[in-house]
């Protein structure tokens, strides 16, 4: 067997400095011998590691700026993760945002990877459909309106396996970079040019909710249509060419009993103005965001044009970020304009989904946190540690962390 780690002489031949770890797998360790074939099984414990999202500003400040007090947050977050008492996986708009660094991409891509140890939520598109398809069902089958949130939708489930990092990165299939960009340009620009609009028609935080739900929807349904009659009309490009959100109805008409089916999208109608539509994790907290930006710009924020695109241009994404993947995070990291929406009472995230949110203003609680989750590790974990780590054990958890990235 291929030992990549010895610990000792060979229980099975005696042959001196033979025996080690073969590999780690999710609940346990695989132990061998070089000469013979005897092997040992040793059980890990069951292990649910905390899930930290870190938005791009944190790699901005980090990576692009070189902050010392961000490096010094990555470098702990590196000790944290070693430990595998917390993973901060990365996400497809990482990968869409990094490849509008013209120049540093790839370099940008590897420290993200490094900081996620390879661990990756599922992609942004994935969570927002699993997550309307959850709601649907529950509508049909008349169940509950509140959002039953299921971790498997947003992440593998061996994000909360043992690891040995011998992960293999494979380069993300990236989008179009220019189209991203000049995408997300445009409706910077459309945003800041329907303020005008906003302060002319006064809304309330809650009929702008409702305002923004409906757009949502009709942009669903919209996708759609336009994706079936192209279709319709012979235009088989469609199929590669509809953006991804065309496929969503169709996937919701595939739940709708068989006997319903002439009805299926009067249902979907019903469906986008129930409360089981409503309580969608990435709508509820999208809506919000976008109500908040209201009641600012009514309040007479953002009036000049060019000064208002500039300081938005991250909102698409940063939105992004957060309403879809912070509610399976124990924590997530974002620009600070973002957790002060998320923080504030009207969204409150961390009453609703229990996420503590972080930002540039409040680095040193978060790297304060990181420390009391090294600090409070159990001796099961560091038992468990050890056996997959032979022979770099520290007294003290924080040089045991550095000692499994080798700096110690
Ligand atoms: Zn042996």
């Amino acid at each position: 067997m291929f030992v990549s780690r010895v610990v000792g002489d060979c229980p099975g031949c005696g042959a001196i400095q033979k025996f080690g770890n073969v590999f780690v797998r999710r609940d346990h360790v695989l132990r061998g011998c070089f000469q013979c074939k005897y092997s040992e099984h040793i059980p890990l414990p069951v292990l649910r590691k905390k899930v930290l999202y870190l938005d791009q500003c944190f790699f901005s400040h980090a990576f692009r700026a070189k902050e010392q007090r961000f490096v010094q947050a990555a470098e702990k977050l590196r000790e944290v993760s070693a430990l595998q008492l917390m993973v901060a996986p990365f996400s497809s708009i990482h990968e869409d945002e990094t490849n509008q660094w013209k120049g540093h991409e790839e370099e940008l891509m590897k420290f993200i990877r490094d900081i996620s140890f390879g661990h990756e939520f599922e992609p942004d598109y994935q969570v927002e459909r699993a997550q309307l398809c959850r709601a649907f069902k529950s509508f049909l089958s008349s169940g509950s309106s509140a959002f039953q949130l299921c971790e498997d939708d947003a992440l593998e489930e061996k994000v909360h396996d043992w690891d040995e990092y011998l992960y293999i990165t494979i380069p993300g299939c990236h989008g179009d970079t220019e189209r991203i960009r000049n995408a997300r340009r445009q409706s910077v620009e459309a945003l800041v040019d329907a303020f005008d609009h906003w302060r002319k028609t006064p809304k309330t935080f809650e009929q702008q909710i409702l305002l923004e739900m409906e757009e949502q929807a009709r942009q669903y349904l919209r996708a759609y249509v336009d994706h079936s009659v192209k279709l319709g009309t012979g235009d088989f490009e469609a199929l590669f060419t509809s953006p991804v959100i065309s496929s969503y109805v169709e996937q919701l008409l595939e739940y709708v009993p068989q006997d319903q089916m002439k009805e299926g999208l009067k249902i979907i109608g019903n469906f986008v103005r129930s409360e089981h539509y409503n309580q969608i994790p990435y709508l509820w907290i999208g809506a919000r965001v976008y109500a908040c930006l209201n009641e600012e710009v009514q309040g007479g924020a953002y009036t000049n044009r060019e000064k208002a695109i500039k300081k938005l241009q991250g909102l698409y994404g940063d939105i992004k970020h957060a309403a879809t993947y912070a509610p399976y995070c124990d924590a997530i990291f974002m620009e600070k304009k973002m957790t002060a929406y998320l923080s504030g009472p009207r969204i409150n995230l961390e009453k609703r989904y229990g996420v503590k949110l972080f930002s540039s203003e409040t680095l040193d609680d978060f790297i304060a946190w990181m420390d009391q989750v090294i600090d409070e590790m159990t001796e099961t974990h560091r038992v468990a540690l050890s056996m997959i780590f032979p022979g770099v054990q520290r007294e003290d958890n924080h040089a045991f962390a550095r000692a499994i990235l080798g700096k110690a």
